[in-house]
Parts: C-alpha cells; structure tokens; sequence
C-alpha cells in the first residue's frame, strides 16, 4: 500500500518467467522508485565472484534458494539505503514464508505497508517463455527469442550489448525452479491474503496491458 508519506513498498509475486523484471523495469520508470531483484543482485555478486557470489552459485545452477539468512541480511542492507526513501519495488523476494515473516518484520518496525501483486501465469507458459528467453547482462532488459526479439538482432536494443541465455534458464532447472516456486513460494499468496495486501493480475496478457492493470491497483491503494 502506499504509505501515508507517500512511500510505496511493492512485492512483486509470481513464477519465474511471469514477466515479474520486465514489469519491474516499467514500474521502475513509471513511478522513478528503485527496483531491487534479488535474483539480479545474486548474479552481480557471481559475476564480481564475491563470497556471496561463490556461496549462491551452486544453488542457483540447481535452480534451489539461496538460504534464507544470506538474502534477508542483502536485502535488508539495500532497502535501507537512501534511494529506497519514497519507495521500491522488490522482484523475486520474498520466495519462502520465513522470508516474508522477516520483511514484515522489518515493515512493523517502521509501521510501512507494503502492497503485493501476483502476476498470474500457467506452467505451460512459464516453460515457453523461460526456454526462449535472452536477458541483457548489463541493462536487464529482457527479449524471447520468438515473441519479443530484440530489433537490434544478438544485441540489446537498448544499451548494444550481447544478450545471453541465462544458465538456468535450461529445460532441466526452469522444471526445479517451477517445483520450488509451487512447493515453497505459492504459499505466500495465502500470507499476504491475511494480511489484506495481496491483487493478481493476469499475465497472460500483453506487457503493456499487464503493465496498465498493475498501474491500476497501486493507484487503487
Ligand atoms: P531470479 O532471477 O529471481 O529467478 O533468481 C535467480 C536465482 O537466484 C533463483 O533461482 C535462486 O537461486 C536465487 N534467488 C533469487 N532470489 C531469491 C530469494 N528471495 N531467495 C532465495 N534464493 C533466491
């Protein structure tokens, strides 16, 4: 929800591949608020082989969590810093309810709301669209091969640079991360239901209609 300074905490939710980062971005841009992908910070720090990095690495190759000790601390170090005063968008956590208890936690602390959107979409899609799918290393931006190509061919076309096939993104582990996600990240859709913060929106839909309906709610609030 947006507080009553005007701050907005938003909990972007849904299976990997829902277009939670590509709506991130638009968000991002939209309401000039960070986005904080958790899942982005992890490859940050694998890429610049930190300790963090070289401890996530080998759960994210499998398509398993990072512990949850390791990605609260990283996450509450960062919405604490000064960008995150009017607000943020957080993509890919939290993923467990051990997670999600430590961020309200941390919410009661400073008497914040936070409004959460699930981004609704099928398995069978999430598999389609995981399969094809190019991300730019360095801007984040998102393509697929086959429904979004990037008019700048095998590069970014917005920043120029390579696009890459994400090493999880493979048949084999978008099956685990599916598994995760329905095993011990869904049920966190109950947990915001209690806590009376919780809108869907269909993700089936174009990005720029999706886009709209997640406008819609945050102005809803
Ligand atoms: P993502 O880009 O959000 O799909 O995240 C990629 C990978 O990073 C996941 O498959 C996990 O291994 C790890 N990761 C990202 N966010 C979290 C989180 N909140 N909890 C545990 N692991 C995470």
């Amino acid at each position: 929800m947006v507080n009553k300074d005007g701050k907005l905490a938003l909990l972007l939710f849904g299976p990997p591949g829902a277009g939670k980062g590509t709506q991130a971005r638009q968000i991002s841009v939209a309401l000039e608020i960070p986005t904080i992908s958790t899942g982005d910070m992890f490859r940050e720090a694998l890429k610049n082989q930190t300790e963090l990095g070289k401890t996530a690495k080998s759960y994210m190759e499998s398509g398993g969590l990072v512990p949850d000790e390791l990605v609260s601390a990283m996450v509450k170090e960062r919405i604490a810093r000064a960008d995150c005063a009017r607000g943020f968008i957080l993509d890919g956590y939290p993923r467990t309810i051990s997670q999600a208890e430590y961020l309200q936690a941390l919410f009661d602390e400073t008497g914040e709301k936070s409004l959460t959107i699930g981004i609704q979409v099928d398995d069978e899609h999430v598999i389609e669209r995981l399969a094809g799918r190019l991300t730019c290393p360095k801007c984040g931006k998102m393509f697929h091969q086959k429904f979004t190509p990037s008019k700048a061919g095998e590069n970014c076309d917005e920043c120029g640079t390579k696009l890459i096939l994400r090493k999880d993104d493979t048949a084999e582990v978008i099956r685990e991360r599916l598994q995760v996600y329905h095993k011990t990240t869904k049920p966190l859709i109950q947990y915001y239901k209690g806590l009376g913060s919780y809108a869907e929106v269909d993700g089936e839909k174009a990005v720029d209609e999706i886009f709209n309906s997640i406008m819609n709610v945050i102005k809803a609030h």
